[in-house]
């Protein structure tokens, strides 16, 4: 199978940045959002990050009107039928991921491989859902998308070597470097960061320091590139919170359990930085 078409499932900050990496690879990409204001605001950025290309001399403008081109904003996701591929980059939540593979499920041809950009949920409970669970896998990307080199890609149960191996030179085609986990709760990327961001949350729950000093302790004293609170915000605290659930249900084990301060700033909509507010305020 040759993978030319891709829909990308979720135009947020996730799906409009795996929607970009493709266009830029040659792929013709379908990208779909049940809102229609956040597929126009993904497509936005793409373009926006394509003129910064251009205006640093990584890209012609030519080029940039080509990858732009062959992206088309898809009314309905039934135009998955056109593809050989989807990665489904909603929000991180296992019913609305569910529906969207019965769906996709539905709707693909035969041959489609179904992908999930899921930071934490089973891609074998996913896979369960569709009458292809060998053509069912995790694809995860990074944040932000077009600069971070690494996909993590899952194996469901059921995932075949011939899907594994498909999405693997896919990826790499993307310039990205692989690396393949087991379907476990976080699998290896999230289980080692977000146990760390829930607890720096709680480090300023408890009054040991203000979201400044922990950012700035991990920085200058651990040497990370950024804090552990400013990366909660970068990522969607709404989205830490899902993950945390995930791991602490997953493995039922209570060192998971979500900071109260988290949940509070997810139910007073302090989402992070797509909000403009979270542990620190944006523009
Ligand atoms: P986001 O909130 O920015 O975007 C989610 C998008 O999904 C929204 O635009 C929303 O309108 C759309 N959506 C919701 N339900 C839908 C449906 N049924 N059909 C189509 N579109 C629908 O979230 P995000 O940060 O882009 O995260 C998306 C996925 O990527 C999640 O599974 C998340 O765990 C994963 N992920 C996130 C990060 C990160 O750093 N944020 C990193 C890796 C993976």
């Amino acid at each position: 199978m040759n993978i030319q078409n891709v829909m990308v499932i979720g135009a947020g900050q996730m799906g409009a940045g795996i929607a970009l990496v493709c266009a830029r690879s040659g792929y013709h990409v379908y990208l779909f959002d049940t809102s229609n204001e956040a597929k126009q605001r993904g497509y936005d950025y793409i373009e926006r990050i394509l003129e910064k290309d251009v205006s640093k001399d990584k890209m012609s403008e030519t080029d940039k009107n080509e990858a732009l081109n062959r992206i088309t904003l898809a009314h309905t996701i039934e135009e998955v039928a056109n593809c050989d591929l989807a990665i489904e980059a909603v929000v991180e939540n296992m019913e609305v991921k569910t529906s969207v593979f019965q769906e996709l499920d539905k709707h693909a041809p035969s041959h489609a491989i179904l992908a999930s950009n899921t930071s934490s949920l089973p891609i074998t409970e996913i896979a369960a859902e569709t009458k292809r669970p060998e053509q069912v896998i995790g694809m995860h990307f990074m944040n932000p998308v077009p600069i971070m080199k690494l996909v993590e890609i899952i194996r469901g149960l059921e995932t075949s070597d011939e899907t594994y191996q498909l999405i693997s030179e896919m990826s790499e085609s993307l310039g990205k470097s692989t690396v393949e986990v087991r379907d476990f709760p976080g699998f290896a990327a999230n289980r080692i960061l977000m146990p760390m961001i829930n607890e720096a949350v709680y480090t300023v729950f408890e009054g040991v320091a203000s979201p400044q000093d922990v950012d700035q302790v991990m920085k200058l004293g651990m040497n990370h590139p950024m804090g552990p609170l400013q990366l909660a915000d970068f990522i969607g605290l709404d989205t830490c919170l899902y993950i945390m659930e995930v791991l602490h249900e997953g493995f039922g084990d209570s060192k998971y359990r979500p900071c109260p301060l988290l949940r509070q700033y997810v139910k007073a909509g302090r989402l992070g930085k797509k909000v403009g507010r979270g542990f620190y305020t944006y523009d």
